[in-house]
């Protein structure tokens, strides 16, 4: 039988998935020990990555006292537009007022990803059941019949062994565990690549909203109003295959691609850019005997449609009820093969399946096909029981319902 300090889960990453679950986990009086290479210095230096939060994912966040610290520091949006750049034209908008009676919070938070972690990290820092390691490097692991033993090197270099009943991965798609227990990250990585422009101009006074997924058949893009400071706009672009990360990035070339979108007779003003590989991929298994797979080590997906960060957000609170149930002794750990066929069924037929299809009528370049695909966007958002089962699958409430019928 194991000791009492080893009565804990060691959680593996402080992103949004391991603090999420960590909080979840502790408010249920288990143990956690979480462990994160960034250290205070770097922890906010991340490149921007997630935005969008749903509403199933603003119920999470409240439930552990986080969504009222993310509020102020974002936008909340109820609409969202589809564009056809080619026509310079709006096919679509979708209000998430249909969802009133579905959900408390019916619209998005535009709330990057880095106020998430930074105000999740304020709160796991203070709770006294979590045992918060920064600038603490995870290693590998190893696990046996009473639990797992895992291996950090600490700030001070030297390399440690922690004693756990669980080990979680929350270290995003890189994740050693994953790699460690031999799991297939099975799926496919797009060949053309993702530009990412923030611009400090306001899109609205062109009738834009705050969230728009605008189609074309050469260069399709999405544009995303984001808080800051500084007040911003995101808007994406895809690269050509052969392109490098710094032709593509090039100030003349990021101007003249934002001036191609939307002239606007002077130049944008542009306050950053990136470039990130688009990978569709799920682990084969998400978990093995005491080691679990959960967010981005378990499922990527394109960020078309904004499902990563929260689908693993919804795998964090999924597993904590669980793992808590078993810290409590109700259930055996037979329950987290039921964490697995849920979220798996979530990450393949959501997630996975959402996105394709989200870029494939972005890009479709069949002009029946783009006219038709129009023509349902336009047909399903002014009937309003087929724009609230849209808004139900997209906001992710369905699949979170799916999920729960699985047994
Ligand atoms: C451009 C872009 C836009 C996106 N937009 C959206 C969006 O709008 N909505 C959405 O839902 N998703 C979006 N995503 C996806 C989203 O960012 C990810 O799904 C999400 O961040 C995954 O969270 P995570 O906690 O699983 O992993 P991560 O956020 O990757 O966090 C992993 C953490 O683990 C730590 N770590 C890793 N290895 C170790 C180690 N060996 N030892 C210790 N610590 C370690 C890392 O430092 C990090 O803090 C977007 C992604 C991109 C690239």
């Amino acid at each position: 039988m194991s000791d009492k300090s080893s009565e804990r889960v060691i959680v593996i990453g402080a992103g949004p998935v391991g603090l999420c679950l960590s909080l979840a986990l502790a408010q249920q009086s288990v143990r956690v020990t979480l462990i994160e290479a960034l250290n205070d210095d770097n922890f906010l230096e991340q490149v921007p990555r997630a935005g969008t939060n749903h509403p199933a994912t603003l119920e999470l966040f409240d439930r552990i006292g986080l969504y009222k610290l993310l509020e102020p520091r974002g936008i909340i949006a109820p609409k969202l537009q589809y564009w056809d750049r080619h026509e310079g034209k709006l096919i679509a908008e979708f209000d998430h007022k249909h969802l009133k009676d579905d959900t408390p919070f019916p619209y998005v938070l535009q709330c990057e990803r880095i106020k998430i972690v930074e105000e999740a990290m304020k709160l796991a820092k203070v709770h006294p059941d979590i045992d918060l390691r920064l600038s603490t490097n995870f290693t590998g692991f190893t696990q046996d019949a009473d639990g797992v033993t895992a291996t950090v090197v600490n700030p001070a270099g030297e390399t440690e062994t922690i004693r756990g009943r669980f080990i979680v991965s929350g270290e995003g798609a890189r994740s050693i565990i994953r790699k460690d227990l031999g799991i297939e990250f099975e799926g496919f990585t797009y060949s053309d690549r993702t530009l990412n422009i923030e611009v400090a101009y306001d899109f609205r006074q062109h009738g834009y909203t705050e969230r728009n997924y605008i189609s074309d058949p050469d260069e399709w893009s999405n544009l995303f109003h984001w808080l800051g400071p500084p007040d911003r706009w995101r808007v994406h672009f895809p690269t050509k295959e052969n392109e490098t990360d710094e032709e593509v990035q090039r100030p003349e070339v990021l101007q003249q691609k934002l001036q191609a979108f939307l002239p606007i007779g002077k130049d944008f003003e542009i306050v950053g850019s990136n470039v990130y590989t688009v990978h569709q991929r799920v682990a084969q298994k998400f978990r093995s005997g005491r080691a679990i797979l959960a967010g981005d080590s378990a499922h990527v997906n394109s960020p078309i449609g904004a499902m990563g960060m929260n689908s693993g957000v919804h795998d964090a609170f999924n597993l904590a009820d669980k793992l808590a149930a078993i810290f409590r002794g109700q259930v055996d750990d037979g329950v987290l093969d039921r964490y697995e066929r849920q979220r798996r069924h979530v990450a393949i037929q959501h997630s996975q399946a959402d996105t394709i299809r989200n870029k494939r009528v972005l890009a479709e370049k069949d002009p029946a096909v783009r006219r038709k695909n129009h023509e349902q966007l336009r047909r399903t958002s002014e009937d309003p029981k087929l724009a609230r089962a849209f808004l139900l699958r997209s906001s992710l409430i369905d699949s979170i319902r799916e999920a729960d019928q699985i047994q």
